[in-house]
This record gives C-alpha cells, sequence and structure tokens, in this order.
C-alpha cells in the first residue's frame, strides 16, 4: 500500500468522523465518488444484464473518448459496507480513467464467480451491484426505436428521463453554459450510433411509456421532460419552447394521466407560459439557475443571461410558486462550479457564503432548490480550462449549510425524489436525498 493510498483514505476518514454524525458516512462517501468519478479497471462484461449509460442528456463522464464510449458501463451503482459499513448507497456512474475510486473484479468466495468491488486507490471501499436491467429496456417502439433510448429509467428506475431536444441552441451562438457538454456528448453519441437523434417523436415516446407502463418490474414514479433550451423558433416550425413541452405533456398526460408525478425542465418564463405548462399536467417545475452569484452566472451562463438574465430568472422562480404551488419548483443548481477556474471563488467557505444567500432566498420563499454535483466533463468549456472537481470540503459545507436552511424553513422532502435518507435515498447525481436524517424525515411532509 502505498503513501497516496493511505493519505486519501486517511482524509475520508477523517470527514466521516467529524462530519458522520451529522450528515452521514453514505453522503460523504457518496459526493466523494461523485466529485471524481470512477475507473473500471476492467469494463463490465458487455453481455451482462444490468442497465447501461444511456448518454441520455449530457455525457456525466469526465473522460470522454471513443474507448470510453464503445464500452458499456453501469448507469449507476450501488454500495454497501466496507470499513464505513455503508448502508445501499446509489451512486451514478461517472468514468473518469484518473480517479481514485476504482472498481475491481473480484472472485466471490462463496460460489467462485468475479463480482464487483470499489476500492478507493487500494484500499477497499465496498461491495458494488450495478444497475439492473429491467424488461422494458431492452424492448422497441413500433417504430423500431429502443424504448432504452428513447425513455431511459435512471435513480435505480424510479425516474423516466424524457429529454426530448438532445442539444442546445445556446451552442449555436457560443452561448452554452461553461459547465454543459450536451451538445457534445450528442455529436459523439451520432458517431457511434445513428439512430441516436435529436428531436424524438412524441408518438415514440407515448409508444416508450406504454411499454414500461406495462411492464411488470417499472417501479418508476415520476418522469422528467426535458431538453436544450430553445430560442430560435423558425427551426421548430414556429414553435416556441413553451408549444413544444406542452404538445408531449398534453399526450402523455392524456395518456397516463396520473401515473407517475410530472416534472419539467425548461428556462425561465413567464407566468402566461408557467400556466400553460401547468394546465398541460406539468406538476414541479424546475427551472435550473445553475449559480447563484449573479456575476459568475453571467460568466458561465452566457445563453440565460443574454436571453433572459439573471435577475429576470431569479425572478421568474420566485414567481412560479404562484403557479406551480409551495414546494412545486425545485431549481437545480451545479454545485462545485462556483469555485471552477478561471472565473470562481478562491475558497471553499465564499463559494458556499454565495449558495447559501440563494438557498436562503429560495428557501423563504417554499422553493425547494436541488443540486448536481459538478462533473468536470472534459469536453465542456470549463473541462477545456482543465478544472478537476470542487474539493470534498466544499460537498459537506454544503450538505450541511442545505439541511440547516431546509430545516429552518421546516420544509418538507421534495417530491419526485423518491426516499430519503441513508440506506434509502436513489437520487443518483448529489448526496442532498441521502443526507436526510431521521429529524428531517420525520418532520413535516406533504
Ligand atoms: S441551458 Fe445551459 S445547461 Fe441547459 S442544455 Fe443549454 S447550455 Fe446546457
Amino acid at each position: 500500500m502505498n503513501n497516496t493510498s493511505k493519505s486519501e483514505f486517511k482524509i475520508l476518514e477523517l470527514y466521516v468522523r467529524d462530519f458522520g454524525g451529522e450528515i452521514n458516512s453514505e453522503a460523504i462517501v457518496k459526493e466523494d465518488i461523485l466529485r471524481q468519478g470512477i475507473h473500471f479497471e476492467a469494463a463490465p462484461n458487455p453481455d451482462a444484464a444490468f442497465s447501461s449509460k444511456s448518454y441520455f442528456i449530457f455525457s456525466f463522464n469526465i473522460d470522454n473518448d471513443k474507448e470510453v464510449l464503445n464500452k458499456k458501463y453501469p448507469e449507476e451503482i450501488a454500495i454497501s459496507g466496507g470499513p464505513f459499513a455503508l448502508k445501499r448507497t446509489v451512486i451514478s456512474v461517472r468514468i473518469h480513467n484518473s480517479s481514485p475510486y476504482k472498481i475491481k473484479l473480484v472472485e466471490d468466495e462463496t460460489n467462485g464467480e468475479m463480482k464487483p468491488v470499489l476500492y478507493l486507490n487500494e484500499i477497499f471501499i465496498a461491495d458494488v451491484t450495478f444497475s439492473e436491467e429491467k424488461s422494458y429496456m431492452t424492448q422497441t417502439t413500433a417504430s423500431g426505436k429502443s424504448v432504452r433510448d428513447l425513455a431511459p429509467t435512471i435513480e435505480w428506475g424510479y425516474l423516466i428521463y424524457l429529454a426530448v431536444f438532445r442539444m442546445c441552441q445556446y451552442f449555436g451562438e457560443d452561448l452554452e453554459c461553461m459547465f454543459c457538454d450536451m451538445n457534445s456528448n450528442y455529436i459523439n453519441q451520432r458517431k457511434i450510433n445513428q439512430t441516436y437523434s435529436a428531436v424524438k417523436s412524441i408518438d415514440d415516446i407515448i409508444d416508450a411509456l406504454d411499454i414500461i407502463a406495462l411492464s411488470k418490474d417499472s417501479n418508476a414514479k415520476a418522469y422528467t421532460l426535458t431538453g436544450g433550451s430553445i430560442i430560435d423558433e423558425v427551426k421548430f416550425n414556429g414553435d416556441s419552447e413553451v408549444d413544444f413541452y406542452v404538445r408531449f405533456l398534453e399526450k402523455i398526460e392524456d395518456k397516463f394521466k396520473g401515473k407517475w408525478i410530472s416534472k419539467i425542465v425548461v428556462q425561465a418564463h413567464d407566468k402566461d407560459n408557467l400556466k400553460r405548462l401547468k394546465n398541460a399536467g406539468a406538476y414541479i417545475y424546475h427551472t435550473n439557475f445553475e449559480i447563484w452569484d449573479k456575476d459568475l452566472f453571467d460568466k458561465l451562463c452566457p445563453g440565460k443571461s443574454k436571453y433572459i438574465g439573471r435577475d429576470k430568472w431569479v425572478g421568474r422562480i420566485l414567481d412560479a410558486v404562484d403557479v406551480f404551488g409551495d414546494y412545486k419548483v425545485i431549481p437545480n443548481f451545479v454545485a462545485g462550479i462556483e469555485l471552477s477556474e478561471p472565473y470562481g471563488f478562491k475558497t471553499v467557505d465564499e463559494a458556499i457564503k454565495s449558495t447559501a444567500e440563494g438557498l436562503e432566498v429560495f428557501m423563504s420563499h417554499n422553493i425547494i432548490p436541488r443540486y448536481t454535483t459538478w462533473c468536470p466533463e472534459k469536453t465542456s468549456r470549463l473541462g477545456k480550462f482543465g478544472n478537476i472537481s470542487a474539493p470534498l470540503e466544499y460537498y459537506i459545507k454544503l450538505l450541511l449549510k442545505w439541511h440547516e436552511i431546509h430545516y429552518k424553513y421546516n420544509l418538507p422532502i421534495p417530491e419526485g425524489y423518491g426516499e430519503a435518507g441513508p440506506g434509502k435515498a436513489e437520487f443518483s447525481v448529489s448526496a442532498f436525498m441521502d443526507a436526510f436524517n431521521s429529524r428531517q424525515s420525520t418532520a413535516r411532509r406533504l
């Protein structure tokens, strides 16, 4: 065992010792894995039955070369046991060939078969299972399209992810969010899969949902309808972004009303347009502010800044409560980009202070902002600046602050995110759901 192995494990161990009581070891280990990604020492057997990465919107890989994209990796893993006695913890897989977190294959002493385990350098961290393949994933629609491609499920099957426009028009003007690799992911996917399309058809989506709805092993409870920003209506036959998504919502809700919680991710729209989305069946509104600090928003989200503007974006999030109701507005931010080079804050405490200000504003208005742990994809603009992830200290302080403010305003566990708490949470791209403790879990629920 070398010194790097020992020191990285030692640091993790100290964080778990110091903060595990407040935010639990599962959440701490999960954040450390999410921020650094995972290296598979041997690619999994491509014939094995597990739910493979579907590249539904962004790549969510730090390394994105052809070799990575041509291999089959699980969408998510669940880890348990090990030196921290972890309860089952679901984690999104982000391929990073230089990560200290490694999946190794070892012989299972009980049956002699090979099984995956997780190491931090040379130290065993946890047993691993891959997200399971559901029966609907291998089926095709009447038009011959793959259900896995049209309507992938994540969060261990809980969420159907309907990215119906897999490009973003901000890229066309070099105004994409600097952490985003959506269009390069689309281009890379097209190179290896000619059926990977930018715009999905409503009929295909309805067919795919039908197959999921009828399958015996679906545990889906919610769907997210989303895609890149639409600013050029000419390319959409005169449809605005809201026109485009309303049509999907109406058809889906017409056929499956009440079956799944509906969530819509679009730009920050005015109240009239929000009412159209609500009337069409959207239950939860996500309009992602990405980062709170105004200057950094302008720099890191130039498209949002140009077409809507940061103050208007925030104002529309606040207005959305009048349309969708308390706790039904859940905007996302990309946690960690506050510390990115070249524009970000220089210290963790400055980053947390700024983000906490935003959390306070939103949560005091019964809005529950949630976050994705930043994955510094090398194909994003921030990735091209050579950024690596924010430190674990940042994520621990963020979890503490998020839950402190959430508790202060006596907010419920957000709907549409499944179970909360260690051993139960299935939300896979950050640990805010894992970090709920029993005090909050028994607090007011919807
Ligand atoms: S709005 Fe920003 S984050 Fe969303 S798809 Fe477009 S560039 Fe990416």
